[in-house]
Formats: structure tokens, C-alpha cells, sequence
């Protein structure tokens, strides 16, 4: 056996950790992630664009990218990730414009809303969460850089656009071929969403229309406006993650035109690679019909934890499904995802509760092998590009063989405790198991927990705030979830 340099936990020091390989848009291969920097991955994700409530199906992506993260860190790397805050694009403006409210005003609740929502599902936080509109002044930089290299030119509205001619690189990640698509590749689109079938010079910069914008505007050396939404992700990227990222990821929506344009716009500007993997994940579907706010075919997860769902089981269903498979949204695939996690709860529990005069056990061989069997299967399985399903199965199989064990009275307290830790390694990737019973509180912790309820009803964020440093002072973090505000010890 191998002892691992970076490796932490019993079973990681006894084991050798697989190398992580990942299917790249790109190359449409599995190629091995190797870090460009010692041992640590950079990682930009697309994230939300706050002009509404998240549905379950941006949490799958954002599922995905957790279980990605969660992923590298297991398999003994570091990451530095960055999900970027859309507050600035067609939707917010026009939300923010018809409200007669400013942008910060009118994104706030949404962006509030995520936040509470990914620590309810228990998606871990990243690095770097930039908004948009603190990157203006890069943006404009790069629109620069892009003008004076020749690769954007201003229109006669007014805004500056993407010459996709002069990069030959472009549609190398759709696969598209730009020779074929020429003709319609002369027009201009100045909408941040578009589909192939309207491959054209894309805006970089949107010159200022008072009627449709309201008084949401930046001055420019172009004039006044706002940055196109590809730019956004280019500028955010290269500025805190530097020029080649090692994976850029998002839905699969987003793979054109927008990660096309990213590509075009951040490669013309530095001359190197963007990103050298492009992973992609399949949508959440309804009926066979992706899951969106246009369609009305939603559901937030606040509807799922009103219908008596726990966000652990919401994380499970959305978790128990390969990234690259379109996973079909049913009450009763909920009410499976449920039983499953229940068998998992009720396994940890069973081992919590043998006590520890319990002092002879099966034989250390066997039951080491158990052990090693299911840490190298749930490893390998995640290190194929992430094979979750197969992963799961690891654990079904250590839960049927641990059962039997404690059917025969063949397990000892120590060797549980065995157990227990290599679940809660497991769980490092799932994220779904409760290993703690509820604890008591402190009154006024109590107390304060309360008003800062009130507090954030009438929505005196500040005072929400203040409420919540008072209860840090205690010793203790609150944490906002569907469900209500939870407690955690420092
Ligand atoms: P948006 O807020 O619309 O920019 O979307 C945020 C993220 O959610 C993007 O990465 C989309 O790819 C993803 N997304 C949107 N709808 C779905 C869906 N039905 N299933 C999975 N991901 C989705
Ligand atoms: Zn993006």
C-alpha cells in the first residue's frame, strides 16, 4: 500500500487516490485532470443571473459543480472556484426598470434568496462570488484591448461588437464550423441569449437607451452603457483567476453562444488558452421539457420543503443522477430519492448506537476488506468522470455487508467507529448524512435568533446583521434554511 502525501482520514493514508479524469466539451474526450499550478485547480463556474428565484433546476447545475469541487478535494487537491453573480444583463434591467427601483434594490432579494438556498442544500461556499457590476472598469479594459487588437469594432448604435470572423478559433467548443455559416454570420445580434441558429458578431459593449434602460447606465470610452453578459464572465475570470483557468464550467444552455464567447473574447485578448477543460451538465427536465421560469414547469426548492421534503433529501435527488444524463423531475422520483437517504441515515444511526462495551467483532481481515473494497470503489467510480451512481452503489454495498455484520452481533465498537468514519468521508462528497443529534441552545441565543426573524419579515437587513454579529459573539453561527434559521456551534 501507498501512503499518500496530501491524504487525510484512515482510509485515505491507507490507500492510493485515483487520478480524477473528466470529460472536456472541447475534446468531446475523458482527459485526466492535471492542475497547471503544484496541485491546485482553478475553477470558474457560471452562476445565477438574480433577476428571480432560483429553480431545482439551476440547483442541479449548481449540484453538479459541488459534487465536482467536493470531487477534487477529496481526491486530494486544492481548488480556488469563483461563481460569478449576473446583477447586470437584459433581465435585471428590465426587472429593476419596470419596478423604477435601482439594479442593487431589485437584485438583492434574489441574490438573498440563493445564498439562503445553497446552504440549505448544502452546497458548499466558494472562494469568490464577484457581482458583475464591482467589474465594470476590467470589462471596459478588455473592450479596449479587444478594439485596439482589431477583434471589435463600434456599431452604428452606438455599442461595440465581437468581430467573429477575425478569431478562427471560434465554435470550437460547439463544434461549430464557421466557413459553413458565413452568410448569416455577417449580421450582428445585440441580445445577451441567443441559439446557433443566429450565429453573428455578438455585443460586447450596449450603448445606453434611455427609453428601454432607464437611468441604469456606466460611462465609457465607447459612451454610456453596460457591458454585454459574455464580457462579464471573460473580465471575472481572467481577473481573479488569471488568463488559463483549469476548468470552466455551467449548464449545458450555456455552451453556446456564451462559453463560445468567452472563448473568443478572453483568447483574442491574452493570446493563450481560456480554459484548457469545458465540463457541461445536462438539465433537469419536466414532461421531457427543460425545467425554466418560461415554461411555468417549475419548482423552487421552497415549494419542495413546503410540500414536507427536507433539503437533504432535495440534495439527494438531485445528486443520485450522472451530471451528463437529463434528469427527469417526478413527486414520486422524490419520494425515492427519500427512502435511499433514509437507508443511509438509518445505517449511520444503527453504528452510533452500539455501545461501546460491545468489544468483539468480525475478524480484522474481513472487516478490513470490507473497508478497502468500498473506499477504492467510491473513489474510482467518482474519479471516472465523476460516476456517481456507481459511487452510490459503494455504499449500498458497505451498508448491505455492515448490516449483516450487526445482524450476527458481528460488529464491535471500535470497528463501528471504523465505519462511521469512513462514511463521514464519504460524505465529504455526498453531503447528506446528519451525524449529530440535535443540540440544546443557550435562551437568549434563543432569544436573539427570534428577532433576528423579526427583523428580517419587516426587512431591516442592518438590523438582521447587527442580530447576527450578537450571535456570533455567543459562540454560534445562524444559518437561514427553507425550513427556518438553524444553529451551529463555533
Ligand atoms: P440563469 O440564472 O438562467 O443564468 O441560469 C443559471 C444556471 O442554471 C445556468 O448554469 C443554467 O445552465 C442552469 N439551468 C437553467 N435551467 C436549468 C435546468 N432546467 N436544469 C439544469 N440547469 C439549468
Ligand atoms: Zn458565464
Amino acid at each position: 500500500m501507498i501512503i499518500e502525501e496530501n491524504s487525510v482520514g484512515i482510509m485515505k493514508s491507507k490507500q492510493k487516490l485515483p487520478q480524477l479524469v473528466l470529460f472536456n466539451t472541447e475534446t468531446r474526450s475523458k482527459e485526466p485532470l492535471i492542475p497547471l499550478k503544484n496541485n491546485h485547480i482553478s475553477m470558474y463556474t457560471c452562476g445565477p443571473t438574480v433577476y428571480d428565484y432560483a429553480h431545482i433546476g439551476n440547483f442541479r447545475t449548481y449540484m453538479f459543480e459541488d459534487i465536482l469541487r467536493r470531487t477534487i478535494k477529496f481526491l486530494g487537491m486544492e481548488i480556488t472556484q469563483v461563481m460569478n453573480i449576473t446583477d447586470v444583463d437584459d433581465k435585471t434591467i428590465r426587472g429593476a426598470t419596470k419596478k423604477g427601483i435601482s439594479l442593487d434594490e431589485y437584485t438583492k432579494p434574489f441574490l438573498d434568496a440563493f445564498f439562503d438556498d445553497l446552504d440549505a442544500l448544502n452546497i458548499e461556499r466558494v472562494e469568490y462570488y464577484p457581482a458583475a457590476t464591482d467589474y465594470i472598469p476590467q470589462m471596459i479594459k478588455m473592450i479596449e484591448v479587444l478594439l485596439e487588437k482589431g477583434f471589435a469594432y463600434k456599431g452604428k448604435d452606438g455599442s461595440v461588437y465581437y468581430n467573429i470572423q477575425k478569431f478562427p478559433r471560434y465554435g470550437c467548443l460547439s463544434h461549430l464550423k464557421l466557413d459553413e455559416l458565413k452568410t448569416g454570420a455577417s449580421e450582428r445580434v445585440a441580445t445577451d441569449e441567443y441559439d446557433k441558429e443566429h450565429v453573428a458578431d455578438f455585443v460586447l459593449w450596449k450603448a445606453y437607451d434611455p427609453e428601454r434602460d432607464g437611468t441604469i447606465y456606466w460611462e465609457s470610452p465607447f459612451g454610456q452603457g453596460r457591458p454585454g453578459w459574455h464580457m462579464e464572465c471573460s473580465a471575472m475570470a481572467t481577473e481573479i483567476l488569471g488568463e488559463t483557468l483549469d476548468i470552466h464550467v455551467g449548464g449545458v444552455d450555456n455552451l453556446f453562444p456564451h462559453h463560445e464567447n468567452e472563448i473568443a473574447q478572453s483568447e483574442a485578448c491574452s493570446g493563450k488558452q481560456f480554459s484548457k477543460m469545458w465540463l457541461h451538465s445536462e438539465h433537469l427536465l419536466v414532461d421531457s421539457k427543460k425545467m425554466s421560469k418560461s415554461l411555468g414547469n417549475f419548482y423552487t426548492f421552497r415549494d419542495l420543503i413546503n410540500k414536507g421534503y427536507t433539503a437533504k433529501q432535495v440534495r439527494y435527488m438531485l445528486l443520485q443522477t450522472h451530471y451528463k444524463t437529463q434528469l427527469n423531475f417526478t413527486l414520486p422520483g422524490l419520494e425515492g430519492a427519500k427512502g435511499s437517504l433514509d437507508r443511509i441515515q438509518n445505517f449511520v444511526e444503527r453504528l452510533q448506537g452500539i455501545p461501546e462495551t460491545v468489544q468483539t467483532g468480525c475478524h480484522p481481515e474481513k472487516f478490513q476488506a470490507y473497508l478497502d473494497g468500498a473506499f477504492n470503489f467510491f473513489a474510482q467510480s467518482l474519479a471516472d468522470d465523476l460516476n456517481i451512481s456507481v459511487a452510490l452503489s459503494a455504499v449500498f454495498d458497505l451498508i448491505r455487508d455492515i448490516n449483516a455484520l450487526c445482524d450476527s452481533q458481528e460488529i464491535s465498537y471500535a470497528q463501528a467507529q471504523e465505519v462511521l468514519e469512513l462514511m463521514a468521508q464519504f460524505d465529504t462528497v455526498l453531503g447528506v448524512i446528519s451525524f449529530e443529534l440535535e443540540e440544546e441552545y443557550p435562551k437568549e441565543v434563543l432569544q436573539l435568533v427570534e428577532q433576528r426573524q423579526q427583523a428580517r419579515q419587516s426587512k431591516d437587513w442592518g438590523l438582521a446583521d447587527q442580530i447576527r454579529d450578537a450571535i456570533h459573539e455567543h459562540g454560534y453561527t445562524v444559518e437561514d434554511t427553507p425550513t427556518g434559521p438553524r444553529l451551529h456551534k463555533q
